[in-house]
């Protein structure tokens, strides 16, 4: 092997150990916690693990396969943006660490209840530490993935945008680094966010974005936060797909609601469009979704995903095309109210 190829499968391993770690936090707290938490239902769906799975055999095998080397593995690009990568990857894993462990910090604290001046302050600081979305709702036990379990029964749903100026360059590294950068701003927020709350007295934890206890898009969904597209994410009338979404867990029975079907008329308009699918590199996204468990459709094959999402350290190229990140969700409505679609994703198809 190349003196630069060890070099740059160096800077892969860093990532992949990094992930690994997180996976460590989340099996102490299941062991710790497993006995007190809700667990997953019968019907809940499955975590994949691997789109993390960086594994370096594969990474060379396709970079030998293309005969070039992919954005991801370019060595130039690897070390002017590897700052920002490795930067966000630590700070999401503080983050990951901080949710898990500061659920020791709920001791004590037993208030299930708060009164309207809480919640319009929550806002207000949640707003305030970058957090651009935010919904409420009791969490189905079907939605808990299999072998996972929170804490408590309700969700503070939290999203922070992706910058569209940089999603638009998927699958370069310019749109990782993005979504890193906000997988580990979101959860340094949310963990702020659980802060203020366990200062008022109210038992919370923080579901970090990375790290899914739960299927977020679903629950973002049910709290009324958008609808879920093609490409199995979240679709927002703020920012399209280009978000990313966790969940702080609370006791609170009244919390204001959120949620409807408001948002129901994008499956349709998914229907005519399909541009995620035609533009997979992965051939990854199904045309037809399949259904998995009551109310819940896989979208996504994640072993034709995987080593794409692995190569690029996210791709995002599902999210850049998608004709709600391009041409903004309100002009799509309209548009599909006519029955002008078909004029709007032919406009996106031509950036
Ligand atoms: S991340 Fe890439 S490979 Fe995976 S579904 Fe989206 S476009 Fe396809
Ligand atoms: S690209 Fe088209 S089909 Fe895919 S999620 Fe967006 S609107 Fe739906």
């Amino acid at each position: 092997m190349k003196i630069v190829d060890r070099v740059l499968y160096s800077l892969v391993t860093i990532p992949q150990m990094l992930f690994s770690h997180m996976h460590g936090y989340e099996k102490k707290y299941l062991r710790e916690y497993h006995p007190h938490a809700t667990p997953a239902s019968a019907l809940s769906p499955r975590r994949e693990e691997e789109p993390f799975d960086l594994k370096l055999s594969e990474v060379a095998a396709e970079t030998r396969m293309t005969g070039d080397r992919k954005p991801y593995l370019d060595l130039d690009r690897m070390l002017d943006d590897g700052m920002g990568t490795m930067s966000a990857i630590i700070k999401t894993t503080r983050g990951v660490r901080k949710s898990f462990r500061s659920l020791r910090e709920n001791a004590g604290l037993d208030k299930t209840r708060a009164d309207p001046a809480f919640y319009a302050e929550l806002k207000r600081k949640a707003r305030d530490l970058g957090i651009d979305i935010m919904g409420f709702t009791p969490v189905p036990a079907e939605f808990i993935f299999r072998g996972k379990r929170i804490m408590f029964p309700n969700a503070i749903v939290c999203a922070q945008e992706m910058k569209r100026s940089d999603m638009e360059t998927a699958p370069d590294i310019t749109a990782s680094v993005e979504t890193l950068r906000v997988y580990a701003n979101l959860g340094h927020a949310m963990n702020r966010l659980a802060d203020f709350m366990r200062a008022q007295g109210i038992p919370c934890q923080v579901g970090h974005p990375l790290m899914g206890l739960v299927l977020y898009p679903a629950l973002a969904a049910r709290a009324g936060m958008g609808c879920l597209g093609r490409q199995g994410l979240l679709i927002t009338p703020e920012f399209g797909p280009r978000q990313r979404i966790g969940a702080i867990f609370v006791p609170l029975e009244d919390m204001p609601w959120t949620g409807g079907e408001q948002h129901s008329w994008v499956l349709d308009f998914c229907d005519h469009c399909n541009l995620c699918v035609r533009c997979c590199p992965g051939g990854a996204i199904y045309e037809e979704p399949r259904p998995n468990t009551p109310g819940v459709f896989t979208t996504i094959d994640n072993a034709a995903c995987a080593p794409w999402f692995s190569l690029y350290l996210g791709c995002s190229v599902c999210i850049k095309v998608c004709p709600f990140s391009r041409k903004g969700y309100d002009r799509i409505k309209q548009a599909y109210e006519r029955n002008e679609a078909e004029l709007v994703i032919e406009d996106a198809s031509s950036p």
